[in-house]
């Protein structure tokens, strides 16, 4: 063996749904937007000088993005990170937050990248189990540790948890950073902004890709004390300058700006969600109380992994997880009408 091999950090990546290509197929695995993103998104792309766009670094500060967002949320521009999706943003702010010999706490069952960043910046953990019904029980997250992260509403549940209740694993750790992670949140939950004044504690983690239809764009912000922002300014600094391409910067702030056909997407989704729960109902599937994009949603007829595996031979495309407490559900992204559409009629030749 080469002298070198012992050197090499070996991790357990993080494994994101897959991207299946072709144009028949139904995608309801990565919780993305069925709708495109704003129109008036596309026509700054489109028109976009690309000739010096191209040429020139972005803005290192990315002042029309974060100035945009610090209007939209009424908080300071000092106020605000940017990162390269929510990923890049919550990965930026373990490495910030999360130096302490005590363990950082987050649920079992959450989104499954929590673990890997805690490994990979080689950070203590402990992971709390959610109770029988799949919530948060803020009691559990008394004891002495080095952080938490919450994520409301929660993956791949979907299940939030009331701002009181998420209140109060901020206030009894106020020693310690709470990360709250609310990438579905414009899809119902509560959130943590509101409590942003009375916490130096908190840091709120939000997305482009699900609500805002730019996965591809990959924007993530997060906002907080001008502070607790500055360290993560200071962090990301010191691994990459320019985290975001100009061209999605422009993305974001022409998205931001467009706040009728943002809110109209939502209403669609919202509508199609409670249209697919009386549809799986009818099809004999539990399922969890959504206030997401998707639904956490278990087949009672036959095995998850059956239907998964039957589903994906048809060319419909959900989100299994074989660890044991999951192995029974599906997580199904809520796609446009006609998807789900196409989901309920190849459950039913499953199930026939
Ligand atoms: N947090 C949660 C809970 C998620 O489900 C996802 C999507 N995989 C992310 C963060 C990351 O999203 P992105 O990097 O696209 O912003």
């Amino acid at each position: 063996m080469a002298g070198w091999e012992e050197n090499i950090r070996r991790v357990n990546p993080y494994t994101p749904g897959e991207q299946p290509q072709g144009k028949d197929i139904i995608k309801l695995n990565t919780n993305e937007n069925p709708y495109p993103p704003s129109p008036k998104t596309i026509e700054v792309m489109k028109s976009m000088d690309f000739g010096s766009v191209g040429r020139r670094y972005p803005d290192p500060n990315a002042k029309g993005l974060v100035g945009a967002l610090a209007s939209y949320y009424h908080v300071g521009t000092d106020q605000i990170f940017i990162g390269n999706g929510s990923d890049d943003v919550l990965s930026v702010a373990f490495l910030a937050f999360f130096n302490s010999e005590k363990p950082i706490v987050f649920p079992d069952v959450t989104y499954s990248f929590y673990p890997v960043w805690a490994q990979m910046y080689r950070i203590p953990y402990r992971e709390i189990p959610l109770d029988a019904d799949f919530r948060i029980l803020p009691e559990d997250y008394e004891s002495e540790n080095g952080g938490v992260v919450i994520a409301n509403p929660n993956a791949p549940t979907g299940v939030a948890l009331p701002l009181t209740e998420l209140e109060k694993i901020i206030r009894s750790n106020s020693d310690a950073i709470v990360i709250v992670d609310e990438a579905y949140v414009d899809y119902g939950g509560d959130s943590a902004l509101r409590l942003l004044d009375r916490y130096d504690n908190l840091v709120v983690v939000r997305t482009f890709s699900k609500s805002r239809a730019l996965a591809g764009a990959r924007i993530g912000f997060a906002i907080s004390s001008p502070r607790l922002i500055q360290v993560m300014n200071d962090v990301e600094q010191s691994v990459n300058s320019y985290p975001l391409s100009t061209m999605s910067l422009l993305a974001g702030e022409a998205s931001v700006a467009d706040e009728e056909y943002f809110r109209e997407r939502i209403r669609d989704v919202l509508r199609t969600r409670a249209r697919s729960v009386i549809e799986l109902k009818k099809r004999f599937f539990t399922i969890l109380p959504s206030e997401t994009n998707f639904l956490f949603a278990a087949p009672t007829r036959i095995s998850g992994n059956e239907m998964f595996e039957q589903l994906r031979e048809r060319g419909v495309f959900v989100r299994h997880f074989s660890s044991e407490r999951l192995n029974d559900y599906l997580r199904i992204t809520i796609g446009t009408d006609r998807e789900m559409d196409v989901l309920f009629a190849a459950i039913d030749e499953i199930q026939e």
